[in-house]
């Protein structure tokens, strides 16, 4: 099949969160099953590309303004890459907003994207069978397309959800400065409670939709939607599959950035040296037989840090030490801050991105912390599990789909997980952990190696997940031909 992604991250030219990792890998598996893959991305100043060859140049209409930009191509592991290069909306230091908050032009920036990657699909690229879009950034793709793109009709149009949080809302006065006709502003389409919802648009004009896990397909159709869930469930098309992860990239015994490289054989001194290595960096002296929790995430309410700051004074006192590493909201960054002030020599935070320093951390840490609110379907924790550092997580989303709780099912056990979001349950969970983890200096008791080994012998590759899309795309082809 000839699938085309248009998204808004792809990594390694840009990420921010999980959907970068998923664009980029998803693209990567089905390429190696033979399939055709190109993304269509915006030319970010952040991007480093090699390669890179200059297509053409084209000027569209939006709302009436016109805006020239310019295509480029590159390849990235046999995948076609287009680059639309428009300096006013990607020329900026960051991709959605500084870290005060999103970018005012949004709406413009990602809309002009969504018309100007049809612009491109129709000029450029080979017709696709598919074109597959992500998340509220890329969703007027399926309206634009029904709305002007009638020689694109007989492509198949699905559209992922990775964080119906974010809906792109904004004023409905904007409406016809992204070019699309008050028609539309009503409560079957784009219209949501008098405002514009680009996510909802994309739901309701495109022919599958789909999120990141099965438990999460059911949450936004029924308590967790943000809003959404009528409009989901009145959608005949909607299906849950779960991430993978380039299992290649995330490999313990092979990733160059670790200080010692382990897999499931040699784990147990693997780790224990990699642990010693990023206690050093990050400045901890405490006696090793203290499990380290690592916590790598978007500094975001999402990511449970109300309950970690609320647990980790106590959690300290039992044993812990943490090491934080994320970048995102001032005000949870201060947070952070304040945690490592109250527990100097305990807790150390690193506030930036920083791929390199997030493997180094992985494979020195005991336990991996995601007591998420919510979580679509989390890549962190299964990288964490792929790495021999034991989860602890809310049980929501993908991570109930992934995460076996060790004292439900003490044979299989990969993690620890919580059901009330509540620094409670998240304390205890953690005292229940640590108990575990203590009996590892007895001789003889296997059970925290176990859990280890269990956790580092999941298969969180895409090949079982590649083999769902493309049984999508089939289906998103068959609903178009009827
Ligand atoms: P989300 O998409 O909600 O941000 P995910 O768990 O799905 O969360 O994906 C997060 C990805 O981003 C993981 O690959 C994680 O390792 C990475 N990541 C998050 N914060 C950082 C950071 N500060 N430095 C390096 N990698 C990070």
């Amino acid at each position: 099949m000839n699938i085309c992604f248009v998204a808004s991250e792809c990594e390694p030219l840009v990420k921010v969160g999980g959907l970068g990792d998923v664009v980029q890998s998803l693209a990567k598996e089905l390429v190696n099953l033979g399939h055709q893959v190109s993304v269509i991305l915006p030319f970010y100043k952040s991007i480093k590309a090699k390669n890179v060859q200059f297509i053409t140049q084209h000027t569209l209409n939006l709302g009436g303004v016109y805006y020239d930009f310019h295509i480029y191509k590159t390849h990235l592991d046999n995948i076609d890459i287009f680059l639309i290069d428009q300096k006013t909306f990607f020329g900026r230091e960051y991709v959605y907003g500084t870290p005060k908050g999103p970018y005012e032009d949004n709406y413009l920036r990602f809309a002009f994207f969504s018309l100007a990657s049809l612009e491109t699909l129709s000029h450029v690229c080979h017709t696709p069978d598919v074109i597959h879009i992500h998340d509220w950034h890329t969703a007027l793709v399926a309206v634009y397309k029904d709305l002007y793109f009638k020689h694109l009709d007989e492509i198949a149009t699905v559209l992922t959800i990775h964080n119906i949080a974010f809906q792109g809302i904004f004023p409905g006065y904007i409406l016809p400065q992204i070019g699309i006709p008050w028609e539309l502003f009503n409560p079957e389409d784009l219209e949501f409670y008098n405002q514009v919802n680009f996510l909802k648009g994309g739901i309701v004009h495109s022919d599958v939709i789909t999120t990141v896990s099965k438990t999460h397909a059911k949450e936004i159709q029924t308590n967790m939607g943000f809003g959404l869930e009528g409009v989901l469930r009145e959608k005949r098309y909607v299906f849950g599959i779960l991430n993978g992860i380039d299992a290649e990239s995330w490999n313990p015994a092979t990733d160059k950035s670790l200080y010692q490289n382990y897999d499931i054989n040699t784990f147990k001194a693997g780790k224990e040296r990699n642990k010693m290595y990023v206690k050093e960096l990050f400045g901890l002296e405490t006696p090793h037989t203290r499990p380290l929790a690592a916590f790598i995430a978007r500094l975001a309410k999402q990511k449970g840090l109300d309950l970690i700051e609320k647990a980790i004074d106590d959690a300290v006192k039992i044993g812990y030490d943490f090491i934080f590493l994320g970048s995102g909201d001032y005000y949870y960054q201060g947070k952070v801050l304040d945690m490592v002030k109250r527990n100097m020599g305990y807790v150390a935070a690193r506030i930036e991105y920083n791929d390199i320093l997030s493997r180094k951390l992985y494979a020195g840490a005991d336990m991996f912390l995601m007591p998420s609110e919510y979580e679509p379907c989390g890549i962190g924790q299964m990288i964490a599990m792929r790495y021999g550092a034991i989860p602890i997580v809310h049980k929501t989303g993908g991570l109930a789909d992934t995460v076996v709780d060790y004292h439900e099912d003490n044979e299989h056990g990969t993690g620890f997980s919580f059901e009330d979001y509540t620094y409670k349950d998240f304390l205890y969970t953690m005292a229940r952990a640590m108990v575990v983890y203590q009996k590892k200096n007895i001789p003889e008791d296997n059970e925290w190696y176990n859990i280890v080994s269990n956790a580092m012998s999941q298969d969180f590759s895409w090949r079982r997940s590649v083999q769902e899309y493309i049984k999508i795309y089939k289906t998103a082809k068959l609903i178009k031909m009827h």
